[in-house]
Formats: structure tokens, sequence, C-alpha cells
């Protein structure tokens, strides 16, 4: 194998000094032997991107860098919060990689799983997605939380692969697309599977963390869920809709009752009008609130400016073309 890939591996870190030695040295170890077994290119390396840390991550991360030629870092200005650290670190992988894999810095990922990602590439995934095997060691509050998100998105038509996090490889041209999607909201879980591209999964054990405490308490876990949904689907703004119409008809079936009531003579002056005027507007005011909704909806999709397509092979270009001969003589691509 001569050409063989380039493997940037992308650890966002939020205050993680507790950790940050022993996950630099576990990665480092982790490059070593694949690059002793030709794996990868000697020319990889891990990047640390400190996300606004106000502990000492960002000297450990620098010191380290002198220290170890593979470890290289990022910081960041402020707190930008994990989904943009990755991402910041993805865009700056990009450009000097064959390949990336993001992992978070306290280790819960099995760091073992690192080389059958690689292998997955080799064998001409794009995208390889470490899926944890069980949920046992979160707590059952995380759990229960999780599979709720799970159940919300699905029902919302929102493509997530279950039990996958952050942890995943991506080739060069599967991160070059996602990098083209320029939305501000960036929800990486759910677009990276609209990105296609052969991909697959690999199983793993997800343990405990290293040290130190989650630091996604439960309000950035809630924005994060709430974020996912806001971002991706205008469903919530259908069911305003539904709800709409749903009151009208109710205001139909209420009028035939206060008719009633009122032929029987069991109302008060007043009471009939009253009552249908509250269902019957209430109703076409939130159809009203859905209808200006679905306009809002369509400048939403629209301010989004995602990519229209991706293009994955094309024999126009010499180098599709090659890949394809080699693809097709052995199943390797280094
Ligand atoms: N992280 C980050 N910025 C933040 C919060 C978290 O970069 O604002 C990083 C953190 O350092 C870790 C990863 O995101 O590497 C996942 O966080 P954590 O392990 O605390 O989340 P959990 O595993 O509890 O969901
Ligand atoms: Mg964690």
């Amino acid at each position: 194998m001569n050409n063989k890939p380039v493997l940037t591996i992308v650890i966002p870190c939020y205050n993680e000094e507790e950790v940050f030695q022993d996950t630099a040295k576990q990665l480092t170890d982790m490059l070593h032997v694949l690059m002793d077994d030709n794996l990868i290119s000697y020319d990889s390396s891990l990047l640390f991107v400190d996300d606004g840390s106000h502990d000492r991550t960002w000297d450990l991360i620098e010191s380290e860098s002198l220290v170890n030629p593979f470890v290289k870092g990022l910081k960041l200005a402020h707190n930008a919060g994990h989904q943009n650290a990755l991402l910041a670190g993805l865009t700056v992988a990009s450009e000097h990689s064959s390949c990336v894999i993001s992992i978070d810095a306290d280790l819960q990922d099995d760091i073992n799983a690192i080389r059958t990602f690689v292998e997955k590439y080799h064998e001409g995934y794009d995208i390889v997605y470490g899926v944890r095997d069980s949920r046992e060691t979160d707590t059952f509050f995380k759990r229960t939380t999780a599979e709720g998100f799970y159940w919300v998105m699905r029902k919302l038509g929102i493509q997530l692969i279950p039990n996958h996090a952050d942890f995943r490889l991506m080739s060069k041209r599967a991160l070059d697309e996602l990098l083209k999607y320029k939305e501000t909201n960036l929800f990486l879980r759910g677009i990276i599977p609209l990105l296609g591209f052969p991909s697959t999964k690999v199983m793993y054990d997800r343990k405990k963390r290293l040290a130190g405490e989650s630091k996604y308490p439960l309000k950035k876990m809630l924005a994060f869920a709430f974020d996912g949904i806001t971002s991706f689907s205008i469903a919530p703004i259908r069911f305003v809709t539904s709800l709409g119409f749903i009151s009208v008809l109710l205001s139909i079936l209420v009028g035939i009752y206060a008719f009633i009531q009122k032929q029987m003579g069991h109302t008060s002056t007043g009471w009939t009008s009253l009552i249908l005027s509250i269902w019957f507007l209430g109703g076409i005011e939130l159809i009203a609130i859905g209808l200006v909704g679905e306009y809002i909806g369509k400048i939403f999709k629209e301010v989004k400016r995602r990519p229209r397509f991706s293009i994955e092979t094309n024999l126009y270009s010499k180098r599709d073309k090659k890949k394809r001969l080699i693809h097709s003589g052995n199943h390797g691509r280094g």
C-alpha cells in the first residue's frame, strides 16, 4: 500500500483537564499501532479542539503538542458548544486529511473501534457510525430521555442512527459534502445520514467517563434536543394547523349541542353565541397561525441553502475513474 490515508482524530474538549493527559496518551498509542500496521499514514494526527475551557485544558494541549508530534490543537475564542467545536475541528481537519474520526475527550467510546473504522474505510465506506451496544453505563434518566428523543425524532420523520452519538469516521469527500451545509443550527447527527454515500455501523460498548463530570447537564441536553427538532422539521407548525382544524370541527359539534340546549331552554341569553364564537374564532385563528407558519417554514428551508444534490461518483473526473479501476481489481483504497 503506497497511498496510506491520512487520519485526523478530532476531539472537542471543554474543561477536560482531568482526562486530557490520559486521552492523549491512549489515542497516541492507538495511532502508533495503526501506523505500524500500515493502515494509516505517518502524517496522521490528533486534533484537540479547546471549546473555550475555563480550566487548564488549553495549556495542557499546547504543552503536549510540543513534546508529541502527533498532537495538534485548536483553541476557540469562546465556548461555542460541542457541535460547533466539533465542526470547527472537522473544518480544519478536512484540509489535510483523507478521513477524520470524531470522538469525545472522556473516551467513553471504545477507542478499539477506531481500528475497525479505518478497516471499513479501506473497504470503501465513506461514513462509519459508531453505535453503542448497550446503555448500561448511563443513568436510568439519561437512558430514558435518550430513548424518548429518538422516538420523537423518528415520529417527526428525522432519520437518526439510534444509539449513535458523535463517534464516527468520515471520508474526505463525505466531509466536504457536509461542509456545504451552511446552516447555523447544524445538527450533525441528523444531517450526516442525509448525505448518503456508502456507510456502515460498528458496534461497541460505551464505558463510564474517564474522570470529571458530564458537560451535558439536563439544560444543555434539552436545548440540544429542541434544536435538533426545530432545525429539521416544521412538524410543530403543522401540528398547530391541525389543532385549528380540530377546533373548527369541534365548534360545529359544540354548535349543535348549544342549539339543542337553546331549544330546550337550558341556556341563558348570550351563552350560545358566545360559546360558538370562542370555539369557531379560536379554530380560525389557529389555522391562520398555522398558515403563516407554513410560509415561515418555507423561508426556513430556503435560508438554510442546503445543497440540493451531492455527487458520489463522476466518471468525467479522472480520479473517480481510477478509483473504480482500483476497486474492481482489489478491495483496498490505499
Ligand atoms: N464539550 C464541548 N463543549 C461543550 C460541552 C461539551 O466541547 O460546551 C465536549 C466535552 O469536552 C466532551 C464532549 O463534548 O469531549 C461530550 O461531552 P460529555 O462527555 O460531557 O457529554 P456526555 O457524554 O455526558 O453526553
Ligand atoms: Mg461523555
